[in-house]
């Protein structure tokens, strides 16, 4: 199966925050975002209205929450993230290194070429930073 999410790399970034920065019992405010992602309030509106149009977001009285379909974005572009990193550093590239830059296509990756990977890498159970890779 064919997962890719038709996003660009602001609407990543947004994805990521907006997971990694809300609670269980409080989800994330769009001033939270804007600071965390370094971007002016209007720039992330814009954003955030692109998200909710592909369905992956909703906003709520200031709140913004992923959809189920949002989640599953989320928890796809981590593990290629996390399955790329580890490709990355057995290469023999620094962590932190490797992290940056796979961020800037982690997103792109389809599911099939993801699996490949991971099976390449020996279908590692976490990440070079210990953060578990989840295979559904
Ligand atoms: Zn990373």
């Amino acid at each position: 199966m064919k997962e890719q999410f038709n996003i660009t790399r602001r609407e990543r970034d947004c994805v990521i925050t907006i997971y990694e920065s809300a609670s269980p019992d409080f989800p994330v405010r769009l001033s939270k975002i804007a600071t965390i992602m370094q971007l002016k309030p209007p720039t992330v509106i814009e954003i955030l209205k692109r998200l909710e149009s592909k369905g992956l977001i909703n906003r709520e009285r200031g709140m913004v929450v992923l959809t189920n379909a949002g989640k599953e974005s989320y928890n796809f572009i981590i593990n290629c993230h996390r399955i790329l990193e580890t490709l990355f550093v057995d290469s023999g590239i620094d962590l932190e290194e490797a992290c940056r830059e796979v961020s800037a296509f982690d997103y792109m990756v389809d599911s099939d070429s993801a699996m490949k990977l991971s099976t390449f890498v020996g279908t590692p159970k976490t990440c070079p930073h210990g953060k578990p890779i989840i295979y559904g």
